[in-house]
Formats: structure tokens, C-alpha cells, sequence
């Protein structure tokens, strides 16, 4: 979904919409998910911050205990894992830099090493 919804209320539509399509926190799986989670905030891609690939659902304790001392390729990690039909880091990067002239902020090597610290998470999301 290529979103350009830019007001707070076709915002709070938005999360609606997407909290209904998902049940469980993507992070820790044991709790229902109550919150989106932005990967790149919406300051930063004022008109494409609603794309697929930049958010995570997640319970309230999630949001605001353990995702805020995660990077943005450890939060990639994280959607590789748990929706990677919407997983797309080059179209992630491009919500904030749309031609691609900046240095990449986060490779694929970057999320590939926070997978590979992060079995234990994959083992219990079933992936390996
Ligand atoms: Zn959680």
C-alpha cells in the first residue's frame, strides 16, 4: 500500500485499519497488538511514511520498552521476520531519501547481523 494520506485523521484511520488485519505483537508474539510502530518517523517521510514496509505492529509493552533502544536495521530485523511479504529495504530507504542519493543508512548486511544475534527470536517465530 503507497499511502499519501498526510492529515491526523486519515492517519488514525490508517493504524486502524492495520491494527484490525494482525492480532499479535510481532515482536514478543504473547500479547495482542494495540500499537503501529513507524520505522522511519513520519517527520522524516512526510508523504510516504504509510507504506507497508515501514511498520511494525506491536503491544503497548513492546512500543515503548524494547523498540526504542533498537536501531532501524535491528527494527528491519524484526519486519523481516515477522511480515516479510512487506519486508522491502530498498523502498524503505526511499521514504526518506526518494532518489537514493544519500550513503545507504542501513544494508542488508547491517539487518543480516542483527538476525544472526538474534536467533533465539527467529527460533521462536519459527523460521529456522
Ligand atoms: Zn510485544
Amino acid at each position: 500500500m503507497s499511502c499519501e494520506r498526510t492529515g491526523a485523521k486519515g492517519r488514525d484511520q490508517w493504524r486502524r485499519m492495520q491494527m484490525e488485519r494482525d492480532g499479535y505483537c510481532m515482536l514478543c508474539s504473547s500479547q495482542p497488538a494495540t500499537e503501529v510502530h513507524e520505522i522511519e518517523r513520519r517527520s522524516h517521510a512526510p508523504r510516504t511514511w504509510a507504506h507497508t514496509c515501514n511498520y511494525l505492529h506491536l503491544c503497548h509493552d513492546c512500543h515503548h520498552g524494547r523498540i526504542p533502544k533498537m536501531d532501524h536495521a535491528e527494527q528491519l530485523a524484526v519486519k523481516l521476520v515477522c511480515d516479510p511479504r512487506n519486508f522491502a529495504l530498498v523502498q524503505w530507504l526511499k521514504l526518506r531519501d526518494p532518489d537514493l542519493r544519500a550513503p545507504e543508512r542501513v544494508t542488508m548486511e547491517d539487518i543480516a547481523n542483527h538476525l544472526t544475534a538474534n536467533l533465539a527470536l527467529l527460533r521462536k517465530m519459527g523460521s529456522v
